[in-house]
């Protein structure tokens, strides 16, 4: 278990040099959120939340892609980063397992950076669709084909939507601006991508069918190939949460201080990731736990408090939805003791 608090350590050694400490803070972060809950706090909702779920054994590791199989399932690692770069974590920290399905907001991200929110819109749509995250009779269904960017459809449309001189480019753009997004260097996990590239013949019908509607931008396997590899890329719990926590401090990274996504194109990322980030279980993670979140089949989580920060949690075993179990209940148990649930006033200060 792990506390850092970087503005400290900064205040301590500008306090050491002598010098006088009026802004200690400002290359670092934002100033702490007025109604974020204190640190102390966060520890210790954390802390037990972690104690509550760990012999949970409930769900099972994803299985249609062979690599994720043989993940060691009792694998259970959290992490919450502050908009004010605060990093509290617990359990397995180290191990990089793939983003999967939480790939999809920051290709969103990036494609709402290229073309702007109307442009996203109209190519690729923001609807529920009720069905499994991979469902071909959806993007039959659906009246836009593609749906919303967080199921495969319209995420394989979406990244078809960045733009390069060829794949390789395209493919590189979106793996730098994953890392800017988690503050450090990221790459692809070769077991993962090429496990599941032997694989993902659904996914290929997927790209042919929204080929059939007009409503993919390039060349459609090419655009299921780059998508296999941003499913591929590798987080480690902390890296997610800063990922997340660069959504919740308004697309500025807090442990960089870059700004990685424009201000004005947040709300439509966290109202896809609330509408749809994950799947056919998003009504009920909505009434749950109040959070835009997004999940993915490697057994990542992460959800973001705007203005406050981000909490990642890692567990492989998933229910049937494909969202990982542990992680929604540390989530759920977390956001309702730090009051976190969007739709409290008590979130806002309200008391
Ligand atoms: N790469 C996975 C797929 O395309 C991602 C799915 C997920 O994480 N839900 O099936």
């Amino acid at each position: 278990m792990m506390y850092r608090d970087l503005r400290n350590r900064v205040m301590v050694a500008a306090l050491i040099a002598g010098a006088m400490v009026t802004a200690p803070f400002s290359a670092l972060g934002q100033k702490a959120s007025p109604v974020a809950p204190r640190e102390e706090q966060v520890r210790s909702v954390v802390t037990r939340a972690y104690d509550v779920y760990k012999s949970d054994t409930s769900g099972k590791n994803a299985d249609y892609i062979p690599f994720l199989a043989q993940v060691d399932s009792s694998m259970f690692g959290v992490a919450v980063v502050s908009t004010d770069n605060k990093v509290f974590t617990t359990g397995e920290i180290k191990y990089s397992f793939s983003i999967q399905s939480i790939s999809k907001v920051f290709t969103l991200a990036l494609a709402l950076e290229e073309l702007g929110p109307d442009r996203v819109f109209q190519r690729v749509g923001s609807e529920p669709t009720g069905r499994a995250f991979n469902s071909p009779i959806a993007v039959v269904d659906m009246p836009s084909h593609t749906a919303n960017p967080l199921v495969n459809a319209g995420a394989i449309a979406t990244t078809s939507l960045i733009s390069g001189a060829n794949a390789d480019e395209k493919w590189n753009k979106i793996l730098a601006f994953y890392s800017k997004a988690a503050g450090e260097k990221l790459s692809l996990i070769d077991e993962v991508y090429k496990s599941e590239a032997a694989t993902n013949d659904g996914n290929k019908a997927l790209s042919y069918l929204l080929k059939k509607y007009e409503r993919i931008y390039a060349d459609p396997f090419e655009s299921v190939d780059i998508y296999t590899k941003q499913c591929s890329v590798g987080v480690n719990v902390e890296q997610l949460a800063r990922m997340g926590a660069t959504l919740a401090n308004n697309g500025v990274n807090p442990v960089t201080g870059e700004r990685v996504i424009k201000a004005e194109n947040i709300p439509y990322i966290l109202s896809a990731m609330m509408m749809a980030g994950l799947y056919d279980g998003s009504g009920g993670w909505a009434w749950k736990v109040g959070l835009p979140a997004k999940s993915g089949v490697g057994g990542g989580i992460v959800a973001v408090m705007p203005g406050k920060g981000a909490i990642a949690v890692f567990s492989p075993r998933l229910d049937d939805a494909g969202n990982s179990v542990k992680a929604q209940k540390v989530i759920e148990y977390v956001s309702k003791n730090l009051d976190y649930n969007l739709f409290t006033p008590g979130s806002v200060g309200l008391k």
